[in-house]
C-alpha cells in the first residue's frame, strides 16, 4: 500500500511538471540526408512548430523587424551574420507563445558554439531534448544529389534514377526541358559535404556528451524514415 502510494504520488509530481514533457527536437544530418523533407512531417504529425534559420530570416526581414533591418545591412553588404545575430533571432523566435509546446529545429545549431548557445537557452526553458542524426554515406547523398534534375518550366524536380521522368530530360506534366542546378555537381556537393565535417559534425560530438543521439539510417526510403524518426520522437502515436 505504502509503495502504491509512492508510486502514484509520484506519478502525480510527473504529471504535474507538463513543460518537461514539451520536446524540444534537434534534427541533425548532412546536407542531402533529406532532413528538411522529414523536418516538415514531423512537425506536422507533432503538431509542434518547424523552426529553421532560412524561415526566421525572411521573416525578419520581410516584417523589417529591428533584427531583421540589422541581418540585411550585413547581407547587402554581402557579409556573413555573425553568430550573435542568428542566435538572437532565434531564442526571439523560441520565446513565441506557440513554441510553448515544443518545437523542431532545422538547420541549426549548425556549430558548436551555437549549439552551445542553445544548452544555456534551455537550462531556462524546461523541455525534453531529443536529438536525432540522420546518417547518410558520402557516396549515397553524391548519387542523390547530383542525379537531381528539375523543370526548367514548373520546377517539378526528378531524379534520373530514383523518379526519373518517362521522357528522358522532359517534364511529365509539362513537357518543359529538365535542367541540372548548378550547385548539384559532385565537386560542389563534396565541398559542401567537407564544410558539414568540420564544422557541423562536431555539433553531434556535442550532444553525445550532453544527452543522447539517435542515429537513424537516412538511406531508407522517405516513410521508413519517417517511421523510424516517430518511434523515437513520439513513441505512442
Ligand atoms: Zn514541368
Amino acid at each position: 500500500m505504502r509503495h502504491l502510494l509512492i508510486l502514484l504520488l509520484g506519478i502525480f509530481t510527473f504529471m504535474s511538471q507538463p513543460a518537461f514533457s514539451s520536446p524540444v527536437i534537434i534534427l541533425l544530418g548532412p546536407p542531402g540526408s533529406g532532413k528538411g523533407t522529414q523536418a516538415v512531417r514531423i512537425s506536422q504529425k507533432l503538431a509542434i512548430p518547424h523552426i529553421s534559420t532560412g524561415d526566421i530570416f525572411r521573416y525578419n526581414i520581410k516584417n523589417a523587424t529591428p533584427l531583421g533591418l540589422k541581418v540585411k545591412e550585413y547581407l547587402d553588404a554581402g557579409k556573413l551574420v555573425p553568430d550573435s545575430v542568428t542566435l538572437e533571432m532565434l531564442f526571439d523566435r523560441l520565446n513565441k507563445d506557440d513554441c510553448k509546446n515544443g518545437y523542431l529545429l532545422d538547420g541549426v545549431p549548425r556549430t558548436v558554439a551555437q549549439a552551445e548557445a542553445i544548452q544555456e537557452y534551455l537550462k531556462a526553458h524546461p523541455h525534453k531534448l531529443l536529438v536525432c542524426n540522420l546518417v547518410v554515406s558520402d557516396a549515397e547523398i553524391l548519387k542523390r544529389i547530383t542525379g537531381r534534375r528539375s523543370c526548367t518550366a514548373c520546377n517539378k524536380i526528378y531524379h534520373i534514377e530514383s523518379a526519373p521522368p518517362m521522357q528522358k530530360e522532359t517534364c511529365d506534366i509539362c513537357k518543359g526541358p529538365l535542367t541540372q542546378r548548378t550547385d548539384d555537381t559532385p565537386a560542389v556537393v563534396e565541398e559542401r559535404l567537407k564544410a558539414y565535417y568540420s564544422q557541423t559534425k562536431p555539433v553531434e560530438d556535442f550532444y553525445k556528451k550532453v544527452s543522447q543521439v539517435h542515429d537513424v539510417d537516412g538511406a531508407q526510403s522517405s516513410d521508413q524514415v519517417f517511421n523510424s524518426l516517430l518511434k523515437i520522437l513520439s513513441p505512442s502515436a
